[in-house]
């Protein structure tokens, strides 16, 4: 015999008073937290409000926020390299890039214009992880407002000013430098150090050009050479005896050819 399946429980009843009794409650619950706050603001002078600018509550470290643009720490300089993979990626078109190839002492290209739309901006994060370097991040301003669309074009000093901002917050709550939080590596480097990478690029071309000079001084001393070679060869072949006369029989010799007679023709 099969058992009856176990019954679902019954639902509560709705009752007048049980809803009575629970909106009571409730207002009387709204009311204990106006009250606290009314006391502490009368006796006790103590704000109920946080106006500091750019977020004084305590935001998740993962909460992402405005992008903005970094520095590398170490060395000064801008982490962008220009690669543009974010502006490439930004599914809203709102990131606008502009590089030139060579800047002495930045390595890879150098962004002079940087522009994020933050109009158009969703915040999707997909540029933070595009990027190879620790260079665009998201940050735990939300505050960003303006008095026209204008207002919210952040060209490349607002974003730098932004993401440093971020990132001496990171260093004093002592996560670390940019680096060390994203955990992508600067590939920027010290003057010092982009002089001995030059110097080690300009003697690399050195030796390659003397080595290109060497070859190039060996196949000409190799060509008049050969030139003789072949002027001997050729010079070798015109004087060199014919068939017939190297067949010719020496003083005294008996050949049979020697001695046949000659053909009547
Ligand atoms: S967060 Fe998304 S929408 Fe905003 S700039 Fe980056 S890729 Fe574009
Ligand atoms: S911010 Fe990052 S992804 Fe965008 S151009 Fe610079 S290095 Fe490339």
């Amino acid at each position: 015999m099969i058992a009856a399946p176990p019954q679902p429980p019954s639902p509560v009843k709705p009752s007048y008073w049980h809803d009575f009794v629970e909106a009571v409650r409730t207002i009387l619950k709204g009311m204990a937290v106006t009250i606290r706050n009314f006391g502490r603001v009368v006796f006790l002078r103590q704000a109920t409000t946080i106006t500091k600018k750019w977020g004084s509550r305590p935001i998740a470290l993962r909460y992402r926020g405005t992008i903005g643009l970094t520095i590398d720490r170490r060395t000064g300089k801008e982490n962008c390299i220009g690669c543009l993979a974010c502006e490439r990626i930004c599914p809203d078109h709102c990131i606008h890039i502009e590089v030139i190839d060579d800047k002495p002492g930045h390595k890879g290209k150098y962004p002079v214009v940087f522009i994020i739309d933050n109009n158009l901006c969703s915040l999707c994060g997909l540029c933070v992880e595009a990027c190879p370097t620790p260079a665009l991040i998201h940050t735990e301003v939300w505050q960003v407002g303006g008095y026209s669309h204008r207002d919210l074009v952040f060209d490349k000093q607002r974003l730098l000013e932004i993401g440093e901002w971020q990132q001496e917050k990171w260093i004093r709550m002592g996560l670390g430098t940019v680096d060390q939080v994203t955990g992508k590596k600067s590939m920027q480097m010290t003057d010092e150090e982009w002089q001995a990478e030059e110097e080690k690029k300009r003697a690399a071309a050195a030796a390659r050009a003397q080595r290109a000079a060497a070859t190039r001084a060996a196949a000409k001393a190799e060509t008049p050479a050969a030139g003789d070679r072949k002027a001997a060869a050729h010079s070798r072949s015109r004087h060199a005896p014919t068939a017939s006369s190297s067949a010719a029989p020496t003083e005294g010799s008996s050949s049979p050819e020697a001695e046949s007679p000659p053909s009547e023709s």
